[in-house]
């Protein structure tokens, strides 16, 4: 992928409020009780390394990821924590997953099956963490007694894995409406019966499930959407201290005209200017993961909302300007400018979807730049 470092399109990231909101989610943790970074999807969109490290650094003792390639990043990068990939993956990764220390999320026996022959004949064992469907939906052990069958696979004499973890995933933590969630715990209380001894690392709870069940953590907290200092239920429940967002989208204007009334902007002609008005064109587009759907939503400049004019194109877009500005003067898509402030749950709210979809999706053609910010 091509980094555009060359313009002034930048999503600004500060460690500072990943390090202040870890901290923040680790005084909230009981003793004995430990916090995974997660850190998939690029570290949703903020850059996976650089997050990692201001994780560990606030006390983050792990890492889950999606991938195995984001894994191999990391160990790349020199961390030697645990590290635990969230999906499930093929057993012909098994021996790959081994040699680079990775611990691997398993939902079914046959995987084990069907990895121990390689895994034996490579002389590696590889960890695995048991995932448990209590009602997600998605992956994971639904009986008992497969889920008996498995343990008893990790723990036998000649087991080629090390039974590590096992971790359920919650499809409700994030809403006052606790019904689900309560029939979730009922069928864990039921797996769970199965697993007389527990391994290392028993993990229950998200960022929602650690923020609003503390009760159902286990020993491991799996930190995402908090640490990027956003609220995972939207504005639904209120979030315990103070989150602080960690990346701002900016860009500059990179063209400014004044065009006459009746002029069209964009493609299909979608806006005829009203009247004689300033335009201004800005160095951002769909290819950037600016959606096409941001068309009407308004972007600060000087600390004054400005409309979006005409369609989003690949690598660009259009504002109304209320007079003329200079060209290079800021504009800020997500984060603070002028006394004024948009949020990533502005934006997600105007294109109809999560703000988790709206950082995780910044193409890797926008630039980072790290600061540190000790307060906001
Ligand atoms: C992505 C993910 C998380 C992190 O969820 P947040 O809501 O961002 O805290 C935790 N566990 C699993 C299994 C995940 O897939």
């Amino acid at each position: 992928m091509v980094v555009g470092r060359h313009r002034e399109t930048k999503a600004v990231v500060d460690l500072g409020a990943v390090y202040h909101n870890v901290v923040e989610e680790k005084s909230r943790l009981q003793d004995g009780q430990e916090l995974f970074a997660v850190v998939k999807a690029n570290a949703y969109g903020h850059g996976l390394v650089q997050v990692a490290q201001a994780a560990k650094q606030a006390g983050a003792t792990g890492f889950c990821v999606a991938l195995i390639d984001e894994g191999v990043a990391l160990r790349a990068a020199g961390l030697t924590e645990p590290i635990l990939i969230l999906g499930v993956n093929s057993p012909l990764e098994a021996v790959f997953m081994a040699q680079n220390d990775l611990s691997v999320a398993v939902g079914d026996v046959k995987f084990l099956q069907d990895a121990a022959p390689s895994l034996k004949q490579a002389g590696l064992k590889l960890k695995v963490h048991l995932a448990l469907d209590t009602g997600m939906g998605r992956i994971g052990f639904r009986s008992p007694a497969e889920l008996q069958l498995a343990v008893r696979t990790l723990q036998g004499t000649e087991s080629q894995f090390i039974f590590e973890g096992l971790f359920t995933h919650f499809a409700s933590a994030d809403t006052n409406d606790t019904a689900y969630f309560d029939q979730q715990i009922a069928k864990l209380d039921e797996l769970l019966a199965v697993v007389k001894q527990r391994p290392r690392y028993v993990s229950f709870a998200n960022t929602a499930t650690a923020m609003w069940h503390a009760k159902f953590s286990g020993n491991v907290v799996r930190y995402g959407i908090g640490m990027y200092g956003l609220n995972p239920s939207g504005t639904e429940v209120s979030a315990p201290g103070q989150l602080r967002p960690a990346l701002e989208l900016v860009s500059q204007l990179a063209a400014v005209k004044q065009v006459s009334a009746g002029t069209s902007i964009g493609y299909g002609q979608t806006y005829q200017a009203p009247a004689d008005e300033w335009i201004g064109t800005l160095p951002i587009g769909y290819a950037d993961g600016w959606s096409r759907r941001m068309q009407g939503f308004k972007l600060l400049v000087a600390g004054q909302f400005c409309e979006i004019v005409g369609r989003v194109c690949m690598d660009q877009i259009m504002i109304r300007l209320p007079h003329s500005f200079p060209v290079g003067t800021k504009v800020t898509l997500i984060g603070k400018n002028g006394g004024e402030e948009i949020t990533a749950q502005a934006v997600a709210d105007y294109a109809q979807t999560i703000h988790y979809e709206i950082i995780s999706t910044l193409s890797e053609r926008i630039q980072r730049v790290y600061v540190w910010n000790d307060e906001q």
